[in-house]
C-alpha cells in the first residue's frame, strides 16, 4: 500500500505557480479565446477540427510537458501542465482529447520510456506539431482487459512485423505514429510496445461514424498487416509493454482530469451568465431556489475536482522526479485515477445541470452546455471505465490482496 499520509498530506503541498508557468498559462489563455471561433464553427458543421494542429503549433503551444531540450517542449511542471490543460477543456473535450492523446498517452510516454534516439527522432517534431502521436492499446475484443489483445508481432529478417486491429484510436487517421502493444505471435505474455509510422506499408486507418459526441475529433480503427518496424522503434524494454501502456494511462487519467475540471468551469459560467439574465416568474431565473441548487452543487464539484487534480498533479511532478520510487508511483496511480473519476463525473453532471438550467436553450447544439453534455460522456468511459476506476480505487484502500482478477 503507498504511504498516502507522506505523498498525499494537503498541508505540505504548493500549487504555487511561478512568473514563468503564469506566462504558460497566459499564453494558452489567449491561444484559447482565438481559438473558439473556430472549435465553434467546426462543432456545428460536425467537422473534424484540422486547424486544431496548426494553430497551436504556430501558438508553440504542442510540447507543454516536454523538456526544452526536445524542440518547442516548455518543460511545464505536473501542475503548470494540469492547469493548461484544464484551460483547453474549457473549449471542449474534443479539442481536450486532441492534448491529452498528442501529449499525455504520446509524449509522456515516449519521454519516460523512450532511449535519447527515440526522443530526438519523435518528440522533436511532435512539440512543434510536425508529427502527431496517438496511442493504440484499444481493440476490438480488448477494452477494459488489455491483457486479452490479439494483435501480434513477428520477428522477420532481424525486424518485427505487426498484424491486427486496433479500435477507438484518438487521432488515429491524423498523426505521424502510433504506439502500439502487441503480443509475440502465438503467446498471451510478453507484451511490448512499439513506435509505428503509419505512412508505413500495411498501415491503414479509418475514421469512426456516428458517434454520440466528439465531432470535431479524430477517432479510428486501424488495420495493421504485417507492418514493418526495426528494433529501434520497440518503446522500453521488450515484453514490457503492459507496464509502458499502464503509465501511459496514468498520465492520461491526469490529462482527462484536467480537461474535466475545465467543462465544469465551462459549464457553472454558462449556467452563472444564463441565470442572470433570463427572467421566469418576474425574476431572473438565477433567483429561484431550485436553480440556485443546480448551481450551488456545480460550483461545490468544480472545487472538489481542482483540488482532486492539484493533488494528483502534485504527487506526479514528484514521481517524475523520482520515476524509481515505486511507492510514489502506486500513490501517482491512485491520485490519478481518483481525480479522473470525480471529475468524470461531476463533469458530466454540470453539464446535466447546466442544459437544465438553459431550458430549451440548453438542447440546442448552438449553445455550450448541450455540447459539454455530448462530449464528456465519453470521459467516463475512455482511460479507464467508470467501473474499472472504482475497483482500482476500492483495492487502494482494500489492498492488493482484495485483487479480483491475480
Ligand atoms: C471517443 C473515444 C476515444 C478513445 N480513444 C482511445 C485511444 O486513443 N486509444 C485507445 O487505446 N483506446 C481509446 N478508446 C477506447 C477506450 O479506452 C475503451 O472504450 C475503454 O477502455 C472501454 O473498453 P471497451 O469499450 O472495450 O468496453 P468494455 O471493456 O467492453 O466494457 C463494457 C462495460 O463493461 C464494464 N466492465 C468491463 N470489465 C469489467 C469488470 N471487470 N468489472 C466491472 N465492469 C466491467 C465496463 O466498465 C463498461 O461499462 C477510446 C474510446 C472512445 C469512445
Amino acid at each position: 500500500m503507498p504511504k498516502q499520509d507522506e505523498f498525499m498530506n494537503l498541508s505540505k503541498m504548493n500549487f504555487d505557480v511561478s512568473e514563468e508557468q503564469e506566462m504558460i498559462l497566459e499564453q494558452v489563455d489567449r491561444a484559447c479565446k482565438e481559438f473558439r471561433p473556430i472549435e465553434d464553427r467546426y462543432y456545428l458543421e460536425h467537422k473534424i477540427n484540422d486547424q486544431t494542429r496548426p494553430f497551436f503549433a504556430k501558438a508553440h503551444l504542442l510540447g507543454l510537458p516536454v523538456s526544452r531540450r526536445y524542440g518547442d517542449g516548455q518543460g511545464a511542471d505536473m501542475v503548470t501542465y494540469a492547469l493548461a490543460i484544464e484551460r483547453i477543456g474549457r473549449e471542449g473535450t474534443g479539442v481536450r482529447t486532441f492534448f491529452s492523446v498528442h501529449m499525455a498517452l504520446g509524449q509522456m510516454t515516449v519521454q519516460h520510456w523512450g532511449n535519447e534516439e527515440q526522443k530526438n527522432r519523435i518528440l522533436t517534431p511532435a512539440t512543434k506539431g510536425d508529427a502527431i502521436l496517438a496511442f493504440g492499446l484499444t481493440e476490438p475484443n480488448a477494452g477494459s482487459d488489455p491483457a486479452s489483445l490479439t494483435t501480434y508481432f513477428e520477428e522477420k529478417g532481424g525486424k518485427y512485423q505487426i498484424t491486427g486491429q486496433k479500435m477507438w484510436i484518438s487521432l488515429g487517421s491524423s498523426s505521424k505514429y502510433v504506439l502500439v502493444f502487441a503480443y509475440p505471435k502465438g503467446r498471451r505474455e510478453g507484451m511490448s510496445g512499439f513506435i509505428v509510422d503509419t505512412e508505413s506499408p500495411g498501415f491503414k486507418a479509418e475514421l469512426i461514424p456516428h458517434k454520440l459526441g466528439l465531432p470535431t475529433a479524430d477517432t479510428s480503427t486501424l488495420y495493421l498487416d504485417k507492418v514493418e518496424v526495426t528494433k529501434e522503434d520497440v518503446l522500453g524494454p521488450p515484453g514490457k509493454g503492459m507496464s509502458v501502456a499502464l503509465s501511459g494511462l496514468m498520465n492520461g487519467r491526469l490529462s482527462v482530469a484536467a480537461g474535466c475540471v475545465g467543462v465544469i468551469q465551462d459549464c457553472l459560467d454558462e449556467a452563472v451568465s444564463y441565470a442572470g439574465v433570463r427572467v421566469q416568474h418576474g425574476k431572473v431565473i438565477g433567483k429561484h431556489q431550485l436553480v440556485q441548487r443546480h448551481i450551488g452543487l456545480m460550483a461545490t464539484n468544480l472545487e472538489a475536482a481542482r483540488l482532486l487534480l492539484l493533488q494528483a498533479a502534485f504527487v506526479k511532478q514528484k514521481y517524475e522526479e523520482n520515476p524509481g520510487n515505486t511507492e510514489l508511483r502506486d500513490a501517482t496511480d491512485l491520485a490519478c485515477a481518483r481525480a479522473k473519476y470525480f471529475a468524470a463525473n461531476a463533469s458530466f453532471d454540470a453539464a446535466n445541470r447546466a442544459v437544465q438550467i438553459f431550458g430549451g436553450n440548453g438542447y440546442s447544439l448552438e449553445n455550450r452546455p448541450a455540447r459539454h453534455f455530448a462530449d464528456t460522456r465519453v470521459t467516463m468511459i475512455y482511460e479507464g471505465a467508470n467501473e474499472i476506476m472504482e475497483q482500482k480505487l476500492a483495492l487502494g484502500a482494500l489492498g492488493k490482496g482484495f485483487e479480483a482478477y491475480s
